[in-house]
């Protein structure tokens, strides 16, 4: 990801400040930042409330509707918004967490920040890189109190398996919501879900994310745990006649701050927009793929809603990577892997006694992500495949 400079044009325009598009370096992902962006944050700055006001609640508010919830809860990261969901729900040391491996580290640290144990469930298929409810199955044990599902890539995991899993078994179902921002259906599959602004996502606030939940009390739980366990916050203070609070919980500093939610708001307002170009980019990288590069794989071919996050192919099993990745690089395409898997990771390794994930290590050893955001247009989709085919002839 690159800084977008104060002068970058709006994602419509002609953007001439740029080099041409055949030099022009292709990145995995990029912001869509421009004045609509530099407006919002400039009417902030003259107002002089910067944190947790009437913004803020417009975001949560807007955000809740696009994504038909009754209401969010803006937070500072997804990585906030997931530890207060695992706080909320009460779970703890002896708890065991079903999570993906073929994920960011994140989905599995919030389970170890409140004490509770992270299982590592395998994808279905390499072609279906989606957490495997057959395998969530076999690491069911009695201490298994919650699973957390990952939209991996911005593809809508399956609901009604999950939901009939969950509720065979008392389990909890949690969404890390990461990938999926604008995805119908997405934040409604369980109890909870948190979604990320960070820079490489489908909507940004540079940092931040947001919560759903759809029991009032565990969302309040959630609310009141993100700023310090009060019982009301500073702009509520502002306008009443009591300025004092109570705190009844261990709380945290898990807010959002005004600059975050007014630009959150301007982005929100593209993300269809934005989501449908992703789709159109994607629909052609695969039709430019099966022609011209048969030898990769590209899952998720059978249709599923998506909000087409990243682009993943799979490479073939005797391609040497890094030799693809660095000729991709001298071509000016930057490709990254989604993701090493969280169990093989120093920090996991040393907790697990190696957990049995052969598909989720098969899919990671031979995944390359492809660049995919609403800046680029269907030319440089060509470009990259065109390098792709070039970097993998022998
Ligand atoms: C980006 C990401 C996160 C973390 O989001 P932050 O907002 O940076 O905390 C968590 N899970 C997944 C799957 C992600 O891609």
């Amino acid at each position: 990801m690159e800084t977008v400079s104060a002068r970058a044009p709006a994602a419509s325009d002609p953007a001439p400040l740029e080099p041409t598009r055949e030099s022009r370096r292709l990145l995995v992902a990029e912001p869509c930042l421009g004045l609509g962006e530099m407006t919002a944050l400039a009417e902030v700055i003259d107002g002089g409330w910067i944190t947790m006001g009437e913004r803020v609640r417009a975001f949560e508010r807007a955000f809740a509707e696009m994504h038909g919830t009754e209401d969010a809860v803006a937070v500072s990261s997804c990585t906030a918004g997931l530890h207060l969901i695992m706080h909320a729900l009460g779970l703890g040391p002896g708890d065991e967490v079903l999570v993906p491996s073929l994920t960011f580290v994140a989905t599995a640290n919030c389970v170890r920040y409140v004490g509770a144990t992270p299982v590592f469930v395998d994808i279905a298929s390499t072609e279906l890189p989606l957490m495997s409810v057959a395998d969530a199955a076999a690491k069911c044990t009695p201490r298994t109190r919650a699973v957390i599902l990952v939209h991996f890539a911005g593809y809508l995991i399956d609901p009604e398996p999950w939901r009939a899993f969950a509720a065979e078994r008392g389990l909890v179902l949690v969404e890390d919501a990461a990938h999926a921002a604008g995805l119908p259906g997405v934040g409604t599959l369980g109890a909870a879900a948190a979604f990320s602004f960070y820079g490489n996502k489908n909507m940004t606030t540079a940092e931040g994310g947001m919560v759903v939940a759809r029991d009032p009390a565990l969302r309040e739980a959630v609310r009141q745990a993100r700023g310090h366990g009060l019982t009301t916050g500073t702009f509520q203070r502002l306008n009443s006649r009591t300025p004092t609070y109570d705190v009844t919980m261990l709380g945290f500093n898990y807010r959002m701050d005004e600059l975050r939610a007014a630009m959150g708001l301007v982005q929100l307002s593209h993300l269809s927009e934005w989501n449908e170009t992703r789709r159109a980019l994607t629909r052609r990288y695969r039709s430019l793929l099966r022609a011209e590069c048969p030898e990769v794989s590209l899952p998720f071919e059978d249709a599923r809603p998506s909000v087409h996050h990243i682009m993943p192919v799979l490479l073939p099993a005797n391609a040497d990577r890094q030799a693809v990745i660095d000729a991709l690089a001298e071509r000016g395409v930057q490709t990254t892997i989604h993701y090493p898997p969280v169990h093989r990771l120093s920090f996991y390794r040393a907790q697990d006694s190696a957990p049995d994930l052969p598909t989720t290590e098969a899919f990671a050893d031979r995944e390359l992500t492809l660049p995919l955001h609403p800046r680029m247009n269907q030319h440089d989709v060509r470009r990259v495949v065109t390098a792709l085919r070039e970097a993998l002839a022998p």
